[in-house]
């Protein structure tokens, strides 16, 4: 005993009441599990019952090859610095977002495929025959990439709404993935215009330029107004903070950023909530305007309440 330094039998004086008081078996040495989330975020809107779905998320590198095409490195590097973001790599997330109106259950977009979307809905507690209807705010892949499983219809019940310009124009000029996944249900796709109802307290805003007929929705329900912006912005700071930054998906880049403008500002004038379908998950949350563009602000617990 009188070898141990005064260290080690300072830490043996410390250790041993606890060691007697709680013997313990060996540890269990439990597997670390790694990066996780739930993939559903729920919430009443009124009497409107609302979930984000995350069917999909991942890392893609060298984003200032997809944002701010328009800006300079410095100024990309800057901007992102402020925000902590790094300028490597960035997180996309996909979220469809699932409406249950008490009468109908609606769900906006679809994801990059079928089987990522069905697991969102099955952890949300649905099941793909219950979905009455599906609202497409654009042709897209990742938002059309749900539709079809193996051929088949993946909702197998269900109806579908989306802007008539959109569908027109990849009519005209369509995509491996829309002659798949879109065409097959052509005679079940009913198509509405800016102002138009895709369901009870369901009202479509034009927001063309992401792709020429995308369309943005607003839910209207007890009071409560929320909006679902699609892709208008896919960008929390380098689309919403710099409307102007191009977007190399955006079809028309001009009128994608006015579209920008437009839908947020009425946005931030009505400080009303939205869901983005590529903001971090769960993708709600709010703008106000600042500076030549909008501070973009997380949803806490606001939807809670
Ligand atoms: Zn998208």
């Amino acid at each position: 005993m009188k070898d141990l330094t005064r260290r080690q039998s300072l830490a043996l004086s410390l250790a041993a009441p606890a060691l007697a008081l709680a013997p313990r078996p060996a540890a269990a040495k439990a597997p670390i599990q790694g990066p996780g989330a739930a993939l559903y975020q729920r919430f009443m809107l009124g009497e409107m019952e609302v979930t984000a779905l995350l069917s999909n998320n991942r890392t893609v590198e060298k984003p200032h090859e997809i944002f701010g095409l328009n800006a300079s490195d410095d100024d990309f590097a800057s901007v992102s610095a402020e925000a902590f973001l790094p300028t490597d790599k960035a997180q996309f997330f996909f979220t469809p977002t699932l409406v249950n109106t008490g009468s109908e259950l609606v769900l906006f977009d679809t994801s990059t495929d079928p089987g990522s979307i069905t697991a969102a809905l099955a952890a949300a507690g649905y099941a793909p025959d219950q979905v009455d209807k599906v609202v497409l705010t654009h042709m897209h892949p990742d938002h059309i990439g749900g539709l079809m499983t193996d051929g088949a219809p993946t909702f197998a019940n269900a109806t579908y709404v989306t802007g008539a310009a959109e569908h027109n124009f990849w009519s005209a000029n369509p995509s491996d993935q829309f002659t798949a996944n879109v065409v097959p249900l052509n005679d079940r796709i009913s198509f509405l215009d800016d102002g138009g109802t895709a369901a009870p307290g369901i009202v479509a805003m034009e927001a063309f330029g992401h792709t020429p007929g995308h369309m943005a929705f607003v839910l209207d329900s007890g009071g409560k107004v929320m909006a679902i912006t699609g892709d208008t912005a896919n960008h929390y700071v380098w689309s919403l903070a710099h409307p102007d930054w191009e977007v190399k998906f955006d079809a028309d880049k001009a009128a994608a950023a006015a579209t920008r403008r437009r839908v947020f500002g009425k946005i931030a004038t009505d400080r009303i909530p939205f869901i983005g379908y590529h903001m971090p998950f769960p993708s709600v949350g709010y703008v106000e305007a600042q500076g030549d563009g909008f501070r973009y602000v997380p949803a806490s617990y606001q939807l809670m309440l």
